[in-house]
């Protein structure tokens, strides 16, 4: 799962950016509207954390122009204390949700949490297929009951999966959700994660689906 982080205020910005690595999110960041609506015009993003006072372009006209341009992530709004009319223009601009400054970074995780959720047909924090279970909150899979010890790509790769179980998703696709923009991104990685991932549950629910990319199923489904 990748998430952009706009906010100019650079200590805030540095604070959500490590907090969401550390939930296993792949993080990009932009310290103003113009660079933030060109990398959520350009990038394919599982949520947006949006600050509203930014310097170029303000938060509500770059949702306002992504909205319109069809561009359809879950966005969370940032706003400062007091000031519900850019809470209702940044709703009204097309936001799924808000935090009002100062706020706890553990509830900006849940929000974010709950938005990509959501917005992949989730309701329960709880992702399973057949004995497999994947906790958003915790960052935890379990297989039969025992965790499963996965490196943090090989997390957000399941992660992914998990929150698309059922739809055929391409390695590019996989590569995109991933890996921030800054990394040096090899498709051909991630045939190696998926086969590490293979071997580290017992059941065959990663299946190839011969040049288009890779589909989770239930145990017993094709
Ligand atoms: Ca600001």
């Amino acid at each position: 799962m990748r998430v952009l982080v706009v906010e100019d205020e650079p200590t805030l910005a540095r604070q959500l950016q490590d907090a969401l690595g550390h939930a296993g999110y792949a993080v990009d960041y932009a310290p103003d509207g113009e660079e933030a609506h060109f990398l959520g015009d350009t990038e394919p993003y599982d949520a947006v954390v949006l600050d509203l006072g930014l310097p170029v372009l303000d938060g509500v006209s770059v949702l306002e122009k992504w909205r319109s341009e069809g561009r359809d992530m879950p966005v969370l709004i940032l706003t400062a204390r007091d000031t519900w009319s850019d809470k209702v223009a940044g709703l009204d601009a097309g936001a799924d949700d808000y935090l009002t400054k100062p706020f706890k970074m553990e509830e900006l995780l849940a929000r974010v949490r709950a938005l990509i959720r959501r917005s992949s047909g989730h309701a329960s924090p709880e992702l399973t297929c057949g004995p497999l279970v994947l906790d958003t909150k915790t960052g935890r899979v379990m297989n039969d009951g025992e965790q499963v010890r996965l490196t943090a790509q090989e997390y957000k790769l399941l992660s992914y999966l998990m929150h698309h179980k059922g739809e055929v998703i391409s390695r590019t696709e996989l590569t995109e959700h991933i890996y921030d923009q800054d990394f040096d991104r090899d498709s051909n990685t991630i045939e190696v994660f998926v086969n590490r991932i293979r071997k580290k549950i017992t059941v065959d629910a990663i299946k190839t689906v011969r040049g288009m990319g890779y589909r989770l199923v239930e145990p017993g489904q094709e």
